[in-house]
């Protein structure tokens, strides 16, 4: 097996459990380093989700993609699995997030890790794979330490973001060289970059809002920043940033709980009252995003709401929720949590993980064209994918 981040120990572990000969070969001196950096060195394990609405959340082809490994291995398994490893879980329920109750990622990886090693899987640490090759036999690896020859070969070496936790996506080239199809790999689940100076200076507002980016839509907490947009709301849709060949606007429904009737009414309500409240008492949001609102709808900062015409009430609505943010793009690979794009899936077999016409070939993990958003939805993804090659990787031919 190549890589041992989340995928790879999962996988180490079902595989040296049914009694195969376990071989992880891992270029940086340890095991799960993005683990121990995940949720805030807390590790979002899974979601509270059930199976089939987990898969939903990674888009129509890869939730069919998904379904098979989140059946064989349900958000419910992951937690029940950390159970037996000494991992005790809880739920944050807003988000459906599933933490250790330890709020520590080093447990997480150290359980996944121990638990692999006592069922005999060795590490080879510090050896980065240069190449695979398919042999007569089997597959060959090349590391700086000389050739490991084996039957089945399982990769899992993730993306390329955070590059200094060892993916610099190296796992595309040796793909391509076995002229697969790697969808382009673009940075996911990241800040996204605005060089307007209003938006800059409502760094530090924090609010529940839904983002959009054409048919993308997320709701979830959503924070200005002095780049542009950060929190899992404006990270969700980022991939669309990514993937767009020039500026875009995100826009940000501000008030996601009030319809535009309810908005509409309550403007129409104060105005009524002569010398009645300005709009920054009107509404739930901070006084600074509602002037930059203001402002952004063509009105003066803070208006009464006594004083707005037909057409401003609408604009302002208008405005509130849709408040179009100009992004000129990402942070970029070394501040995203996934890369999307990655092994085409059409080229995996969904129910083993093994590649399409290169028998004894296993992919899954993030080097796959898999990115879910923000919540445990990306571990539940390695693992249950990681579950599945294990699985069939040492079942009986
Ligand atoms: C800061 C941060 C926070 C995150 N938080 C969460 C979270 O809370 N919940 C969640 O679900 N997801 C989270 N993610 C995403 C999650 O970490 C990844 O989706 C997940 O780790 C992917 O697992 P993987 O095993 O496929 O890849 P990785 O975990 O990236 O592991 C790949 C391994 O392969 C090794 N490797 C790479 N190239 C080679 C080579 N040439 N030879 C040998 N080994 C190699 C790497 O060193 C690494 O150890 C977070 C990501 C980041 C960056």
């Amino acid at each position: 097996m190549v890589g041992a981040g989340a995928a790879g120990l999962w996988a180490a572990g079902v595989c040296a459990a049914a009694g195969a000969r376990t071989l992880v070969i891992e270029k940086t001196p340890r095991t799960g380093t993005k683990v121990l950096a995940s949720g805030g060195t807390r590790c979002n394990l899974t979601t509270t989700l059930g199976p089939r609405e987990a898969a939903k959340l990674f888009g129509p082809s890869a939730a069919r993609f998904l379904t098979p490994a989140f059946l064989a291995l349900p958000p419910a398994a992951v937690r029940a699995r950390f159970h037996a490893l000494g991992v005790p879980t809880k739920t944050e329920e807003a988000l459906e997030k599933v933490f250790p109750v330890s709020d520590s990622a080093r447990q997480v990886r150290d359980a996944l890790e121990r638990h692999a090693r006592a069922n005999g899987a060795e590490f080879l640490f510090n050896q980065g794979v240069r190449g695979v090759r398919r042999t007569e036999a089997g597959w060959s690896v090349s590391i700086p330490a000389g050739t490991v020859h084996c039957d089945k070969l399982l990769l899992c070496v993730g993306g390329k973001s955070y590059p200094k936790t060892g993916t610099t996506g190296d796992g595309y080239a040796w793909l391509r060289a076995l002229k697969l199809h790697v969808v382009d790999p673009v940075p996911a689940l990241v800040p996204l970059v605005s060089s307007a100076a209003w938006v800059h200076e409502l760094t530090g507002v924090s609010l529940d809002a839904e983002a959009r980016i054409g048919t993308s839509r997320r709701r979830r907490p959503t924070l200005f920043t002095h780049v542009g947009l950060s929190g899992p709301a404006p990270m969700d849709v980022s991939v669309h940033v990514s993937r767009s060949s020039g500026p875009v606007d995100v826009l940000l429904d501000l008030l996601p709980d009030h319809t535009w009737e309810d908005l509409r009414g309550l403007l129409i309500d104060a105005a009524g009252r002569r010398g009645g409240p300005h709009i920054a008492g009107l509404l739930p949001l901070p006084r600074r995003l509602i002037e930059a609102v203001c402002v952004q709808a063509g009105l003066a900062p803070n208006p009464r709401a006594f004083d707005l015409s037909k057409a401003s009430r609408h604009r302002l609505v208008e405005t509130l929720k849709g408040l179009p943010v100009p992004i000129t793009g990402t942070t970029g690979f070394k501040k995203a949590e996934v890369t999307a794009g990655g092994l085409q899936l059409a080229s995996v077999d969904r129910k083993t993980m093994e590649v399409r016409g290169h028998a004894g070939l296993y992919v899954f993990g993030e080097l796959l064209d898999l990115t879910g958003p923000i919540g445990g939805l990306n571990f539940q993804a390695a693992f249950a994918t990681a579950e599945l090659a294990g699985r069939h990787a040492t079942r009986a031919e």
